[in-house]
């Protein structure tokens, strides 16, 4: 039996008759992190969108063995799917820990307050913050907060895109070790999409690059990182 957690098998995706994604296919093991790389419009987006049932699909998308593709978003999300788009993911209007809340909506096990204690504690700006609206939070502090707000939903895969966009590299360092910390902690899996393949590879077990939405390379990450020609022709580092 294969270990794999979320397997994607031809996956095809189109905006109209623009298509996106030409057939793609990638998996992701339980507890692993995953990073998807690539130039811009190469897919990335559509990718983790399309797992999310937010553009129209073709192919298959299993979870935990069962079949994702056809389902609505409200059914993926109940899966324990969560996803948080790029630089969004917050109620603007909403405080800190009122985000926080909304992110436990739907949980029923009791440990709401004791997951916003723990993610005060794993980004401690959030609780210096708990009462400000998130809308007036640094971009930074933003990307904390989309970030411990899926997480309250307690996923068994957290799809991130391009957590590091508009970041400072010393923020996003500190971000992409937090990730780390959390998926070892919580053993959440993790589907990355990144421009910032250095870091993103840094952290991650399985790298796949995406060409014209189509799978131009994979390998465990720390491979793809260490071979100069892949770095060269494919990451631009
Ligand atoms: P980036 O790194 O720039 O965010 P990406 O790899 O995430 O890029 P996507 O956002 O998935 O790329 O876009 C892939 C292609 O699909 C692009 O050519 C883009 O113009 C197109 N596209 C994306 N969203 C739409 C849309 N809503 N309607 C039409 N075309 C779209």
């Amino acid at each position: 039996m294969s270990t794999d957690y979320l397997e994607v098998r031809g996956l095809r995706a189109a905006y109209g008759n623009i298509q996106v994604l030409h057939g793609i296919d990638f998996t992701v093991s339980k507890g692993q992190i995953a990073v998807i790389l690539g130039a811009n419009g190469a897919g990335k987006t559509t990718t983790l969108r399309a797992l999310c049932a937010m553009v129209t699909v073709e192919g298959s998308i299993r979870l935990a063995g069962e079949e994702l593709a056809g389902q609505r978003t409200a059914d993926i999300v109940r899966r324990g799917v969560a996803h948080v788009p790029q630089g969004r993911g917050t109620f603007p209007e909403l405080s800190v820990e009122e985000n926080l809340l909304a992110g436990g909506f739907v949980r029923t096990d009791g440990q709401v307050r004791a997951d916003i204690e723990r993610f005060y504690g794993t980004f401690p700006v959030l609780g210096e913050r708990r009462s400000q609206a998130a809308g007036s939070l640094s971009g930074g502090e933003q990307q904390m907060l989309a970030i411990a707000r899926a997480l309250m939903l307690r996923p068994s895969l957290l799809l991130l895109d391009e957590p590091s966009l508009g970041l400072a590299p010393m923020v996003t360092r500190a971000l992409f070790d937090q990730l780390s910390i959390i998926n070892a902690e919580m053993g959440t899996t993790m589907l990355v999409v990144e421009q910032n393949a250095g870091l993103a590879l840094g952290v991650a077990d399985q790298a796949y690059v995406l060409e014209s939405g189509e799978v131009a390379l994979s390998g465990p990450a720390h491979e793809l990182a260490a071979d100069d020609n892949v770095r060269r022709a494919y990451l631009g580092y």
